[in-house]
């Protein structure tokens, strides 16, 4: 058994919570298909409103008191938390080794990411679902069959990158000009879909 599972095994045996997942929001900008988050709930329209800062921070000093060691910060999408940088300074007060996770696919401000170098965190946990380009030109598939063709247009754009990841011998021929075809008619269609947003706006 390993150093820190014998530990586990121990802080389980005191109750104490050493391995906290705490998450934060549940609001999201992304639609994954596979999401447990209600679609309201990610919209910001969940059954109870977040917590405060201060309720996180209150949270936080309890988890410290009871021995909490490892701290999981997650949502929804994480960065969405305005108060975030807040709830990390008070984190790292507490000497919690500190994870992120997130989607990865909301821009940061180099001042955060200049923050969370300096901050020391134990993990940024990204979502990467395959390094397969026909994985993700499968899901492309889904998410235009649901509608959702900006996700899908994302799918193929990531698909593509893979491809020209891959060795050559492994790419079937035709599979890249298959999905290049995809995602120039899912940019298209977007495209239409802008402009009549744009003309149905009032002056
Ligand atoms: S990024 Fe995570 S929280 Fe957001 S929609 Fe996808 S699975 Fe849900």
């Amino acid at each position: 058994m390993s150093v820190l599972e014998q530990v586990l095994c121990k802080t389980q045996e005191a109750r104490i919570p050493f391995w906290m997942h705490l998450d934060l929001t549940y609001r999201c900008h992304q639609r994954c298909l596979h999401c447990y988050i209600p679609e309201a709930w990610r919209q910001g329209e969940g059954p109870e409103p977040e917590l405060t800062t201060d309720q996180v921070k209150g949270i936080l000093d309890q988890l410290a008191a009871a021995g909490t060691f490892f701290l999981a910060l997650s949502g929804g999408e994480v960065f969405l938390r305005p108060d975030l940088t807040a709830i990390l300074e008070h984190a790292r007060k507490q000497n919690f080794a500190i994870s992120l996770m997130t989607s990865g696919t909301l821009g940061v401000s180099r001042d955060i990411l200049r923050f969370l170098a300096e901050l020391g965190l134990n993990g940024l946990l990204m979502t990467m679902f395959s390094v397969d380009p026909t994985v993700h030109d499968h899901l492309g598939d889904l998410y235009e069959k649901t509608g959702r063709i900006r996700l899908a247009a994302a799918q193929w754009e990531i698909s593509l990158t893979e491809y020209q990841k891959s060795a050559p011998s492994d790419v079937e021929p035709g599979d890249v000009a298959r999905v290049e075809k995809k995602l120039e008619s899912a940019r298209v269609k977007l495209a239409k879909q802008e402009s009549a947003a744009g003309q149905a706006k009032p002056e």
